[in-house]
């Protein structure tokens, strides 16, 4: 079957202006699946327009009420988790058991902020000298502009979506366009959930061309991205002359930190799922593990046992822990890191090709590498891909500097069982997120979002409301404080 999307504006799916289209294709085979318009100017304009009208209606409902229809949303991913774990390992190539749990996490973030939104309290201060009460309440934006990547496409569309339109906000999403196939699906969901035509619409194409043009657009007040940090950078500029607020979710170059006492049976498993789920695709990879000298060879060779076993194979097998990356493109980018690590003089100690009997699509062995140094590239940039990178470190302060040695600063791992060890090491390490003896678990409440390199801003809890919302404070006179009196001789 071949999709042949369109945009979804004001409620309806509509061709876009322009008639160029752009194929997306399964990772498996690297078949089309479909196509989507390449976007334009006007597609963008349409949408925003009609955005900004449906902000009239959608911010004076009450939220109480907006709440409801968000978690109606909620029900709906859930009752189709299936059909969308299935499009999203289609067109991704993510196994078919992890697509099923970001379709869960996808309606979890909706219950979320429905919930949320409904318990923000605002503050109020009493001023007892001069007779006032000042309060700060938050007001709905207007028009947001959300951009996401490829790598888990609905379950981040959903993480910017939902609080965006359960602060009142609308919006124009403009997703991956390797990876649009269940976008358009969403759309269905959000609109038979009693979403008004205009609050939520989807403009596909090309970065370059439909994503600028909404950054560009004067009457889209938030931008919120997620993406690779040089993409972040383009669009903060592009967005200078209409001031945009933005959030920037970007890469990542993250660490785990393997002390000797730490229980490496534990720390093996979680590195192991933090460097090779999701295809290695995966912001908050850690993509390295430095690991303490006393228990170095001892460690590695427990990652070597367990990395020879990750299961690669069709992505909608059950048993498959390892599918086909998400583009060609992707997969030579991934392979030519490998080459560097090699010629850099990182040891391989398993993987860097394809593997045999996988002739067709993007597949890659799960990649290990030792004796990583600072002053490589496969230590400093983001890969992006199922290759792990091991360093030696011979003590706390060193194992410290080499965390903080690249210009990202997403999420750290810390591994030990010494306590105040992993608080103080935590308290150093320049990153956004830190989880001490634990993979990435995330707490819905907790601010998600990077430092450095790995972005501006931060969403996730009430942090969510105050990107996508205004802060007023009122002030109101209690009394006859003094007022100056010019003029009055
Ligand atoms: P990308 O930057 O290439 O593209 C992201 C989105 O931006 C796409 O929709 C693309 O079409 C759009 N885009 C590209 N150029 C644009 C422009 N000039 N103006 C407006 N929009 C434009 O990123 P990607 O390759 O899709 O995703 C991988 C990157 O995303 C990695 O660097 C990864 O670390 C990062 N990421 C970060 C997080 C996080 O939360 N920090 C989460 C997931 C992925």
């Amino acid at each position: 079957m071949e999709y042949n999307l369109k945009h979804f504006i004001n409620g309806e799916f509509v061709e876009s202006f322009d008639n160029k289209r752009f194929e997306f294709l399964n990772p498996s085979n690297n078949e089309t699946i479909g196509t989507i318009p390449v976007g334009c100017k006007e597609d963008v304009d349409f949408a925003v327009r009609s955005a900004k009208k449906a902000f009239q209606i959608w911010s004076n409902i009450p939220a109480s009420k907006r709440s409801d229809i968000l978690h109606e949303v909620a029900r709906l991913i859930r009752k189709n988790r299936e059909e969308l774990a299935r499009l999203e390992t289609l067109n991704t190539g993510i196994p078919i058991t992890q697509t099923r749990a970001q379709i869960d996490r996808a309606a979890e973030n909706f219950d979320f902020f429905a919930d949320m939104i409904t318990k923000l309290s605002d503050e109020v201060y009493v001023d007892d000298v001069n007779n006032f009460v000042n309060y700060v309440i938050r007001t709905p934006i207007g028009v947001a502009g959300l951009i996401t990547p490829w790598n888990t496409p609905l379950m981040l569309e959903t993480w910017k979506i939902a609080p965006c339109l359960a602060a009142g906000d609308t919006c124009v999403l403009k997703p991956a366009e390797w990876t649009p196939l269940s976008a358009n699906r969403l759309a269905e969901i959000i609109s038979d959930a009693g979403v008004p035509p205009g609050v939520f619409n989807i403009v596909h194409g090309i970065g370059e061309i439909s994503g600028a043009a909404l950054v560009a657009h004067p009457e889209v007040r938030l931008i919120s991205f997620t993406g690779e940090t040089t993409t972040g950078m383009e669009i903060m500029r592009n967005g200078a002359s209409s001031l945009k607020r933005f959030s920037m979710e970007l890469g990542g170059k993250n660490p785990a930190i393997i002390f000797s006492d730490a229980d490496l049976e534990r720390a093996l498993d979680a590195v192991i799922f933090m460097a090779y789920s999701l295809n290695g695709e995966r912001c908050t990879s850690n993509s390295r593990v430095l690991i303490e000298a006393s228990i170095y060879e001892k460690f590695l060779e427990m990652l070597y046992e367990r990395v020879k076993k990750i299961r690669v194979g069709d992505p909608f097998d059950e048993k498959t822990e390892l599918g086909p990356l998400v583009r060609p493109e992707h997969w030579k980018r991934v392979k030519d890191y490998i080459d560097i690590g090699i010629r850099e003089g990182a040891k391989l100690i398993y993987g860097g090709d394809r593997p045999s009997g996988f002739d067709k699509g993007n597949y890659l062995m799960p990649t290990l590498f030792a004796n990583g140094e600072r002053n490589m590239r496969i230590f400093k940039e983001e890969i992006f891909g199922p290759v792990l990178l091991a360093v030696k470190f011979k003590d706390e302060e060193e194992a410290i500097s080499l965390a903080n040695d690249v210009i990202y600063g997403l999420t750290a791992y810390i591994w030990t069982k010494d306590i105040q060890k992993a608080n103080r090491v935590a308290k150093r390490i320049e990153a956004g997120m830190v989880w001490i003896n634990s993979h990435n678990v995330r707490d819905l409440r907790t601010p998600f979002g990077g430092a450095k390199y790995s972005g501006i801003g931060r969403e996730g809890g009430k942090y969510s409301f105050d990107f996508y919302m205004e802060i007023k404070t009122i002030q109101v006179a209690l009394g006859t404080h003094k007022i100056p009196t010019f003029g009055k001789s």
